[in-house]
């Protein structure tokens, strides 16, 4: 364990949870990736940080590698400050013998997938919202993949995300304890030992279930036929900084309509929201996010490409 490398994809709720155990378990080194910073609404569930983190606007990657560095000093802390897409995600992942997904949102689980199935690293999905939560594991070109499962990612703003319906804390412990679990198992070799299923749980309902994903399917784009969709820069989710306008503009990464009434509801708990047949306008703070039909957006109060994308997986969702 002292000679591995895990990379922590997001550095969150999830990232926290796992680097802190991972850090006290003694893995050698842990690379963490995050592109945001610590603000005070994130201390109700991601128990690395503190109110002066939040104070002094530091970035997860650095503040949790300030604490970690506390919790043990005898292990390396590589922080990355940055938004992972496909020009970084194969860097990242290189020389990482497991990679823990800590993300918000599947356009970057699809990724974290597509490169750990193409340089053959084993992944371990993650994701809570509400009182739910999924983990599974995937050890490329044995196991299911993500896209065996799913083919393609749920399309932008179908679905809550913890910024719009909320996330209670339990539930990110449960599902980065088990993420933990399986990484020590593979990283000691214990492949007997690892759960073999899509995990659900629901602390609220009191639900436990375990789906069998099957074997790695040979129609598989990533695993089964070598495609890798969101690596080819082309099929990128777009992003453009507008000029002299203090804006972003994000293009999802696939076709959809969005429905502004649902999408309304789920945003009215985040901020100040109106729409009319066009566009829907939500404001947070000091950003102002301006929805087409399509899912496209203009996010204004920054020209930061990381900042504008951090904001559309926290509020739109994809
Ligand atoms: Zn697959």
């Amino acid at each position: 364990m002292r000679a591995a490398r895990v990379l922590i994809v997001g550095c969150g709720a999830l990232g926290s949870a796992q680097a802190e155990a991972l850090a006290r378990a003694g893995v050698g080194r842990l690379r963490i990736v995050d592109r945001d910073f610590v603000e005070p609404s994130n201390l109700q569930r991601q128990t690395m940080f503190t109110e002066s983190d939040a104070q002094n606007r530091l970035p997860k990657a650095v503040a949790a590698a300030n604490h970690l560095r506390e919790i043990n000093s005898e292990i390396e802390i590589e922080p990355h400050v940055s938004d992972v897409n496909h020009s970084n995600v194969e860097q990242l992942i290189d020389e990482c013998d497991v990679v823990v997904d800590g993300t918000d949102n599947f356009a970057t689980r699809y990724l974290i997938n597509d490169a750990c199935v193409k340089h053959n690293v084993r992944w371990i999905y993650g994701a809570a919202v509400g009182s739910y939560g999924v983990t599974m594991t995937v050890r490329p070109h044995q196991t299911a993949c993500l896209r065996c499962l799913f083919e393609e990612a749920p399309t932008a703003a179908s679905a809550p995300t913890c910024d719009t319906a909320g996330v209670i804390m339990p539930i990110i412990n449960i599902v980065a304890a088990v993420q933990v679990s399986e990484s020590l198992k593979l990283l000691t070799g214990h492949i007997e030992d690892l759960h073999g299923s899509l995990m659900q749980f629901d602390v609220w309902r009191n639900e436990w279930r375990k789906i069998d994903p099957g074997t790695a399917r040979e129609d598989c784009p990533a695993c089964g036929l070598g495609t890798y969709e969101t690596l080819a820069a082309v099929s990128q989710e777009d992003a453009a900084v507008l000029c002299g306008r203090d804006a972003v503009q994000i293009s999802p990464s696939r076709p959809t309509r969005v429905n502004f009434a649902s999408l309304a509801d789920r945003l009215r708990r985040a901020g100040e929201v109106k729409f009319n047949d066009y566009l829907l306008r939500f404001r947070t703070g000091n950003f102002e996010l301006t929805v087409f039909k399509d899912a496209r957006s203009i996010i204004r109060g920054t020209n930061e490409i990381a900042t504008a994308r951090s904001l559309y997986a926290k509020y739109i969702g994809n």
